[in-house]
């Protein structure tokens, strides 16, 4: 008798969540979105992969690549508060939804491989910056 009434009240009374992702919450001001990167800024010092208890992020300073899996990411934000040239940042929007492994692969400066960011890559990211 007592469940039915929770049963009842649930029932009757307004969902206690959101259909996200078609209605999203505005974020608190403390919030960590996604992790993002000024490449200009980067040197491709590797720190940030050394500090990421997900080992999400992979460094090839001979390619001159940044690369993140975006869905082993944990958003703790040690890579932030450990890269000595503080190009890291916590996004504010919420992620899109995931479905693998995609990546956001960087090409940084002062390796020879930059020229390759111009040689396409995808849509919503900046110039540097391609989602594989
Ligand atoms: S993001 Fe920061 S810590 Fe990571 S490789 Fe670039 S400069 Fe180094
Ligand atoms: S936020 Fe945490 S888990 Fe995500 S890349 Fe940075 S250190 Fe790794």
């Amino acid at each position: 008798m007592f469940m039915m009434k929770n049963v009842l009240r649930n029932l009757l009374s307004r969902n206690a969540t959101r259909k996200y992702p078609y209605v999203r919450r505005e974020p608190f001001p403390d919030y960590r979105g996604p992790v993002q990167i000024d490449a200009e800024k980067c040197i491709l010092c590797g720190i940030c992969a050394k500090k990421c208890p997900s080992q999400c992020i992979a460094i090839d300073p001979k390619e001159g690549t940044w690369d993140l899996d975006l869905l082993a990411c944990v958003y703790c934000a040690s890579c932030v508060e450990a890269c000595p040239k503080q190009c890291l940042s916590m996004g504010k929007e919420h992620p899109a939804p995931r479905l693998g492994h995609d990546h956001l692969v960087v090409y940084g400066t002062g390796k020879k491989k930059k020229a390759r960011a111009e040689a396409g890559g995808k849509t919503d990211a900046p110039a540097s910056e391609t989602e594989k």
